[in-house]
């Protein structure tokens, strides 16, 4: 079997579980982030996919062959792969074209065929013009090229990044998530990128697991998980969200000033959690004419402007507070009485 497989992955230090039972099986080409906040034990993850660390249990296969496992584990620089770190970590020593040429001269290619793929390899990251200067006088944007250049000239079977931009500006650093992508999908090299940055992971991955204490909350595309978190910490992780509690009653479940349905709810739990995205709710002046199920009445009490949006939130008399992205058309002042209302399908159970 092709691709990179984690079986039942797990590591623990002393009595902390810093990887627990993670099951990814990743096809030949794809890029899949692993998404955390700190500690959540992605460089953990990714370290053991490296061959650095060993596992303390389960497995991991790379293109049907075991990797790692308690039992023992292929050295690093036999599994075939290339690993960029945020610190750049080229050679100082040597111009922008001797560091991408210097992994194909190790592997003892011919002179001509170095300089060939080296050269198209500069110009894939567009440092064509750049090859024969220092890394001391590139920017850090261009260091990093020239890392990925580096990293994936030897036409690796796996490309480990570890939050590669976290050195960059902002700026830079939105402009790279780009260019990763853009390179990904010319190369196709099956890549496994570390962030807690949810915009470099939603732009750059094929599908994202996003990792809370060790474990895999949900994996799925950006647009999956955005869309239709599974979780309360992926709801709350991944974007900005209301997350509303209710209690399961005969019939339907109650929330704060309002009830929907039972029959929109899984779970037998007494409690239910719901996330609605702020820009999936609607605001009106007047009571709308619809039939949505989520129709409350409030006020607005605090706003701001973002340029792009309005940021409002809106406060019912019973305390609910939800935020509400609106349009920059769509004003509201201060105590302004309105309506929010959200489709069916904008309402999303979350566990
Ligand atoms: P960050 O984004 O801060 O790098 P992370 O998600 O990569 O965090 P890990 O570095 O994988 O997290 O760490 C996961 C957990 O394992 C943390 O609780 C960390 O303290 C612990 N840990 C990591 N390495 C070791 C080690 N060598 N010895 C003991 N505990 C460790």
């Amino acid at each position: 079997m092709q691709g990179l497989v984690l079986k039942d992955l797990g590591r623990r230090f002393g009595n902390v579980d810093a990887v627990k039972d993670v099951n990814i099986t990743l096809q030949p080409g794809e890029f899949l982030s692993l998404l955390g906040p700190s500690g959540c034990g992605k460089t953990t993850t990714l370290r053991m996919i490296a061959g650095f660390l060993a596992p303390t249990s389960g497995s991991i296969l790379l293109d049907g062959v075991e990797v790692s496992s308690p039992r023992g584990s292929v050295p690093p620089e036999k599994r075939g792969m290339s690993m960029i770190f945020q610190s750049y970590a080229i050679w100082p020593n040597m111009t922008v074209l001797e560091n991408v040429a210097f992994g194909l001269k190790l592997r003892k290619m011919d002179k001509a065929d170095v300089r060939r793929r080296a050269g198209e390899m500069l110009e894939a990251v567009r440092l064509s013009h750049l090859a024969d200067r220092y890394p001391s006088e590139l920017s850090g944007g261009q260091q990093q090229r020239v890392a990925l250049a580096r990293a994936l000239v030897i036409r690796p079977k796996l490309l480990l990044l570890d939050e590669p931009l976290s050195n960059l500006d902002a700026s830079l650093r939105e402009d790279m998530r780009f260019e990763i992508k853009r390179i990904h999908d010319e190369f196709r090299i099956t890549s496994v990128y570390v962030t807690h940055d949810q915009s470099e992971a939603m732009v750059t991955s094929d599908r994202i697991a996003v990792i809370n204490h060790g474990k895999v909350e949900q994996i799925d595309t950006p647009y999956e998980i955005y869309t239709r978190p599974t979780t309360r910490f992926v709801a709350g992780f991944i974007g900005r969200t209301n997350q509303i509690t209710g209690t399961r009653r005969a019939g339907q479940v109650d929330f704060t000033g309002f009830a929907l349905p039972l029959s929109l709810f899984t779970g037998t739990e007494p409690e239910v959690f719901i996330s609605i995205r702020p820009q999936s709710l609607h605001l009106s002046a007047t009571e709308p004419v619809t039939d949505d199920l989520f129709k409350l009445r409030g006020k607005i009490s605090a706003r701001a402007f973002l340029g792009e949006t309005w940021d409002y939130v809106f406060r019912t008399d019973s305390g609910l507070e939800l935020r509400i992205v609106a349009r920059p058309h769509q004003i509201y002042q201060l105590g302004d009485d309105v309506w929010a209302t959200a489709s069916q399908d904008q309402i999303v159970q979350i566990h």
